[in-house]
């Protein structure tokens, strides 16, 4: 059998504007529910003389996996004739933004919710902003509980146009703008009787559509280094390769400490088996030809197209710390598996994620801000720009022991020059 295509969504929008009941929605309509899970709670409802709900199908699951039975919220899944979806993260989790930041989640598409009888509010753009900021450009926008405005169009469309002007001003290009009402079923597995107005696709179709990125593996090697084994008297240098292709025998470059060497095996642990090539999201062991003392958070990669290697850079950071993010505070930046003290040395701009006003030179950058910022690290380290490179591009801060922001690199200031 083939295997099948697997596709990450994150559901996001302001708190009540429907999300876990467009989740709970979906999953029973792809019959993807426990057994048995509908009726449970059907009949905890009816014992708390509460209606029916959805979302509480969610509440379900998260009540399950506290006592430690079955379900993973984080990781539904649910699947259509095309492909299967996970989705990534279950709505309200605190957690969301640190594992997108951090990439210990990775979502490819995003669905973005706003109440049609509510409207935008501020925490739907500031989910359209950060959207931009992880570079997710693939976004529906379900405006959703439209039976609350009796299915109108004009109001739909009144919508439409305010999200739209300000997700553009973020180059965001939501593909699609879907008319639904996750409470009554419309417009979500089938075409809805009530909006003939809307020529568009139900959601379950539409998702369909997203176009999962292809053409990791022939981007530039990035090969950043999680660990160096001992095994058997040989030294495996063990990662995994984030972009690009390595073969047995290519000529490769470690940086930053600029040592030319030679790929003399490769192991793939994940199939046990040897092989010539590997290539991105694999996780690998390799042997090379000269003993270096390599170590975590070096990057292999191919000479003529060594990533960016510097201890200063510009970026945009999205600020979530308990404290406000100051100049010269001494904060630990993660970038792939390196870790090096780093400084804030300027705050260019700091930007309200709502409004998108911005103030110059401010002093400190406060929760839920986000920022223009020059970096200083304490020793060199390796990574790309965003737009050439997302997943060598993007880094977190962390402050004590808390991730407390996390950025893309927008721009190098002092570039070291390397062999290649
Ligand atoms: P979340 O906080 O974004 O996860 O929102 P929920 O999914 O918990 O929904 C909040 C409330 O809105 C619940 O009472 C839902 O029943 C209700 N709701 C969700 N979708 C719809 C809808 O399409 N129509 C109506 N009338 N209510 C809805």
């Amino acid at each position: 059998a083939t295997e099948r295509e697997v596709l990450n969504i994150v559901v996001v929008g302001h708190v009540d504007h429907g999300k876990s009941t467009v989740i709970g929605r979906l999953l029973y309509d792809t019959h993807s529910l426990p057994e048995g899970a509908i009726e449970r709670v059907k009949r905890i409802a009816k014992e708390k003389g509460k209606p029916f709900e959805y979302a509480y199908l969610l509440d379900a699951f998260e009540e399950e996996q506290k006592q430690g039975i079955t379900i993973d919220t984080t990781q539904l899944q649910f699947r259509t004739e095309e492909r299967d979806y996970v989705i990534i993260d279950a709505p309200g989790h605190k957690e969301f933004l640190k594992n997108m930041i951090s990439g210990a989640a990775s979502a490819e598409a995003a669905l973005l919710i706003i109440d049609a009888n509510e409207g935008i509010q501020e925490q739907s753009k500031r989910h359209g902003y950060i959207l931009s900021l992880l570079g997710i450009q693939k976004a529906y926008v379900l405006i959703n509980k439209m039976d609350l405005i009796d299915y109108s169009e004009a109001k739909f469309n009144e919508i439409k146009r305010e999200m739209n002007e300000f997700l553009h001003n973020l180059h965001v290009f939501p593909l699609k703008y879907i008319p639904i009402s996750a409470f009554y079923g419309e417009n979500m597995i089938a075409p809805s009787a009530k909006m003939p107005w809307y020529k568009g696709e139900p959601i379950l179709k539409a998702i369909d559509l997203f176009e999962k990125d292809t053409g990791l593996e022939t981007k530039p090697l990035r090969f950043p280094i999680q660990d160096v084994y001992k095994f058997d008297n040989r030294r495996i240098v063990a990662g995994r390769i984030e972009t690009g292709t390595l073969k047995a025998g290519d000529q490769i470059l470690i940086s930053p400490s600029n040592k030319l060497t030679k790929v003399k095996t490769i192991e793939y642990w994940a199939e046990r088996d040897k092989r010539d090539s590997v290539s991105a999201g694999m996780s690998v062991g390799i042997t090379v030809e000269d003993e270096f003392f390599n170590q975590r958070g070096e990057f292999i990669v191919h000479p003529g197209q060594a990533a960016i290697t510097a201890d200063t850079f510009k970026a945009n950071i999205f600020w979530m710390g308990k404290a406000e993010l100051v100049k010269g505070k001494e904060y630990k930046l993660k970038l792939a598996t390196q870790e090096v003290e780093c400084e804030i040395s300027s705050i260019v701009k700091v930007i309200d994620a709502t409004t998108l006003e911005t103030i110059e030179n401010a002093a400190l950058v406060k929760t839920n801000d986000v920022a223009e910022v020059v970096i200083r690290a304490k020793k060199q380290l390796c990574f790309d720009e965003f737009r050439n490179n997302q997943l060598t591009g993007r880094f977190v801060i962390v402050d004590g022991y808390d991730v407390s922001g996390g950025g893309i690199v927008s721009g190098v200031v002092k570039e070291l020059q390397t062999v290649s």
